[in-house]
């Protein structure tokens, strides 16, 4: 990830690994326990999920999440940085509506993993912000209640379709493959074979 010069040149990257490379990332079953930790922490209930600002502001401090105009952080969404000894959550002020909880909560989890001397890889982030924003027992539920049908799931965890057809992916073991530009998600199935060309 790159980050734009001028107004956030004073930002320091969250993407960058501050850990050794040779530490290897945490696996699913270790960031759902993460995810739980979080909530615990936080004093919120995994079965009745909370925005993630409140839960980084129950971790992190009250002013934990501040966001700014688009043309403070051209290049991304949103970051982690430090300002002074402060960790606080910069988010762009035009992110859709139904990205901002992740999108908070991928940053939410860098300082988490960070702080537990896990590996932040994105992957690893990008799942435990998913297990933050539809926690294991929540999502199970309302699968029951809902049925698998993506758009009443995304609307109940106020997220996007494609966070809940990976959700459901980890939590079912459905094998489920998700291809946007540049990047392939797979899910649900250890070991996944690409379909033939
Ligand atoms: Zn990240």
């Amino acid at each position: 990830m790159q980050i734009s010069h001028g107004a956030s040149a004073e930002f320091e990257c969250s993407e960058r690994e501050e850990l050794a490379e040779d530490l290897l990332a945490p696996e699913a079953e270790v960031l759902e326990g993460v995810a739980l930790r979080v909530y615990d922490e936080a004093r919120e209930d995994p079965y009745d999920p909370v925005s993630p600002v409140r839960l980084a502001r129950a971790l992190i401090g009250s002013d934990a999440v501040t966001i700014v105009p688009r043309h403070a952080l051209r290049t991304t969404w949103a970051m982690l940085v430090r300002i002074g000894d402060r960790a606080h959550i910069v988010v762009r002020r035009d992110v859709p509506e139904g990205e901002l909880g992740h999108t908070i909560a991928h940053e939410l989890a860098h300082w988490v993993l960070r702080r537990e001397g896990m590996r932040d890889t994105e992957e690893a982030c990008d799942y435990l912000a998913a297990a933050l924003v539809a926690p294991t027992s929540a999502f199970r539920r309302a699968l029951a209640l809902l049925g698998p049908k993506l758009a009443r799931l995304a609307k109940a965890f106020r997220t996007t379709e494609t966070l809940v057809a990976l959700r459901w992916g980890e939590i079912s073991w459905t094998p489920l493959a998700l291809v946007r530009p540049g990047r392939v998600r797979v899910r649900g199935q250890l070991e996944f074979v690409w379909p033939p060309e």
